[in-house]
C-alpha cells in the first residue's frame, strides 16, 4: 500500500490540472493500486467522467456533497482522486483527514482563485494540509509570453460558480482585469 498522503493539485482554468489528476491515478493503477475517483454534481461538463482537454478521461462518481464519498468507499480502495474539488463545501476537509487517518492516499484538483483573485475556501484549508502541492500555470491568452496564474472571466455575469470553457481565459498577472 502507498505511503498515505495527501495530494493538491491546483492552479488556474486550463493549467492541465485535471490532465495531472488522471496521470496520478492511471500511475496508480499501473502499480496495482485499488483507485477510485469522485467529481461534484456542479461539474455539469460530463456526466460520468472526468475529462482533460487533451482528451484523456476516467470514469468518475458524481456526488451532490462531500458525504456522499465515504458511501461509495470501502476498506479496499487505496488511491482516492477527487476533481474539481472548489465545488465542495468545506466539509469536506474533516473527510480527507479521517481517509488519510484510515491509510488512504487521497489526490484532489481544483482551481486555488475564482475569476475575481478570491480563493476558493476548501482549495485554501486543502492546500494547507497538503504534501505535496502541485500548482500549475496556463500560457497567458492574451499576451503569450507569460505564465498565466489568473482566470480571467470574458462574459458578463457574477456567478462565482459559473461553470464553462468559451467564458474564460488564462492570464498572466500584467493581462488579467478583475470584474
Ligand atoms: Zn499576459
Amino acid at each position: 500500500m502507498l505511503t498515505p498522503h495527501i495530494t493538491v493539485i491546483t492552479g488556474c482554468m486550463f493549467s492541465g490540472k485535471t490532465e495531472e489528476l488522471i496521470r496520478q491515478l492511471k500511475r496508480a493503477k499501473i502499480a496495482g493500486l485499488n483507485t477510485i475517483i469522485f467529481k461534484p454534481a456542479k461539474d455539469t461538463r460530463n456526466h460520468k467522467n472526468i475529462s482533460a482537454r487533451n482528451g484523456n478521461s476516467l470514469n468518475a462518481i458524481t456526488v451532490n456533497s462531500a458525504n456522499d464519498i465515504l458511501i461509495h468507499i470501502n476498506e479496499h480502495h487505496e488511491v482516492i482522486g477527487i476533481d474539481e474539488g472548489q465545488f465542495f463545501e468545506s466539509d469536506l476537509i474533516p473527510i480527507v483527514v479521517q481517509l488519510v487517518r484510515s491509510g488512504k492516499s487521497i489526490i484532489i484538483s481544483g482551481l486555488d482563485l475564482d475569476f475575481n483573485e478570491k480563493p476558493f475556501q476548501t482549495m485554501s484549508e486543502l492546500t494547507a494540509l497538503a504534501y505535496p502541492v502541485i500548482k500549475l500555470t496556463a500560457v497567458c491568452t492574451k499576451c503569450k509570453t507569460k505564465e498565466a496564474t489568473r482566470s480571467q472571466r470574458i462574459v458578463d455575469c457574477c456567478d462565482r460558480e459559473m461553470v464553462g470553457d468559451k467564458e474564460y481565459e488564462a492570464r498572466c498577472l500584467q493581462c488579467y482585469k478583475p470584474q
